[in-house]
């Protein structure tokens, strides 16, 4: 009954840093017509490794945030502690892991390079299905067309649900996936159990989103069909917000200054010229305590108040508003290959803490199984660095949700292979193992 094709293409994908890098010489320019990109000439990204022992970790973790704050955009954050330099900025950070004792390796030492290089590659690639919707990265309009399919299509399973807009006005949209006649409306879907997946919070890991998206395909394609699909779909709903940034997302297809790897909201800051909150640092939970920024130019930039912007409060509402439902929260970045259980902001460990790593365990050794990756597990504190206002701490301080859990997909930054081939585990993973662990007898 189902009407989705199926998805080899997908195994063409390369990493998710190469595809990110090439992908934005090959992205849709949505809004913007004439301006060119801009050049990554002599820029490079650097991976710096903290020391081990907390104190120091923390200490130095808080001089690399200055160091990056004051640099006046030569030097910014990836993912954990990746540092993306220009030629101006590299002779600072490279002073930086020289005197305080910090591990600093090369990982892309020319991003112009590896962009040209991946340019190419795509031009010559004349047998590209492009017919195929998972072969290629999508804008907000087409993501949001896409959902509105599947929900036609699968009315039995699927629904579209808007639970606020935007700051420019976008719909925030979610995708409930419920057994047949149990559509969502009834009042006894409020006893269900529930689990909350979100990605592209952080608007250029697009990845995250692509993840989302061919995850949502997979459940709805192989219910009735896959025995632990079914059967994860007939025991707990599914909500699925694959773009949670839209703005920031649609911000990313254009060619502006710098737009592909542009990660905050884009709702403007009083005063300032600098658009933009890190919506993984707005959400009503220890706001602005530790691992934050103050400064709205910064990419880390908390926000003028807990859940400013209108994007997180509609996240938070709508959680709230399930209460006691909901089982697992999962929010979902890339890369690292890392899944942090809270907490972000302090080394102080939760009481749930040993049942938050048997489930991580369990995610990760699914990883494993399929692809051999290792993923990290511990909590985001102590396996990067402090921060606060994330939507998994959040998500257990606020809404109490035990299993929630910030991933950081595959790859580890450099020339992975088929990157997208893992939301296979992903599937594996929530279907298989978490679903067991989360939902007691009766
Ligand atoms: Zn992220």
């Amino acid at each position: 009954m189902r009407d989705f094709a199926s998805f080899p293409s997908l195994l063409r994908f390369p990493s998710f840093l190469t595809a990110l890098l090439a992908l934005s010489a090959a992205a849709p320019a949505t809004g913007t017509e004439a301006a060119a990109p801009r050049s990554h000439k002599g820029e490079s990204v650097v991976r710096l490794q903290l020391p081990s022992a907390p104190e120091a970790r923390q200490s130095r973790a808080a001089e690399l945030l200055v160091l990056v704050e004051a640099s006046n955009s030569s030097l910014s954050f990836w993912e954990g502690t990746d540092v993306h330099a220009t030629a101006s900025g590299l002779p600072a950070i490279t002073a930086f892991c020289s005197h305080h004792d910090v591990g600093c390796t090369p990982l892309i030492p020319d991003v112009q390079a590896l962009l040209d290089q991946q340019r190419a590659a795509r031009s010559g690639d004349g047998v590209r299905d492009l017919r195929a919707f998972h072969d290629s990265f999508h804008t907000f309009d087409e993501i949001h067309a896409w959902l509105e399919g599947v929900a036609t299509r699968n009315p039995q399973l699927a629904s579209l649900v808007q639970i606020g807009s935007s700051y420019e006005g976008r719909p925030l949209l979610v995708l409930h996936i419920a057994p047949p006649n149990r559509g969502g409306d009834s009042p006894s879907d409020a006893l269900r159990p529930r689990l909350w997946l979100q990605s592209l919070l952080h608007a250029r890991e697009w990845l995250t989103g692509a993840i989302s998206l061919w995850l949502i395909e997979h459940i709805i394609s192989q219910y009735g069909t896959d025995a632990a699909v079914t059967a994860l779909v007939d025991s707990i709903d599914l909500y699925i917000m694959p773009v949670a940034n839209p703005d920031g997302y649609a911000y990313s297809h254009t060619n502006n200054f710098n737009a592909r790897f542009w990660r905050k909201s884009r709702s403007p800051n009083a005063g300032s010229r600098c658009v933009g909150t890190d919506l993984n640092r707005n959400f009503d939970h220890q706001w602005s305590t530790i691992g934050t920024s103050s400064s709205k130019c910064s990419d880390i930039y908390h926000g003028s108040a807990p859940a400013s912007e209108v994007e997180v409060q509609a996240i938070q509402a709508f959680v709230m508003a399930g209460g006691s439902s909901w089982k697992v929260f999962m929010d979902s970045h890339a890369y690292s290959q890392m899944w942090f259980v809270p907490w972000g902001y302090t080394g102080t460990l939760p009481v749930d803490h040993e049942e938050q790593l048997r489930v991580a365990r369990l995610g990760r050794d699914a990883l494993t199984a399929v692809h051999g990756t290792q993923f990290e597990l511990g909590t985001g504190f102590s396996t990067i660095y402090p921060t606060s206002g994330t939507a998994d701490d959040w998500s257990y301080g606020v809404a109490g949700i035990v299993h929630s859990a910030c991933t950081e997909t595959r790859d580890t930054g450099r020339y992975g292979e088929n990157a997208l081939i893992q939301i296979a585990s992903y599937t594996s993973l929530v279907s298989v193992h978490l679903h067991p662990c989360l939902c007691p007898p009766g």
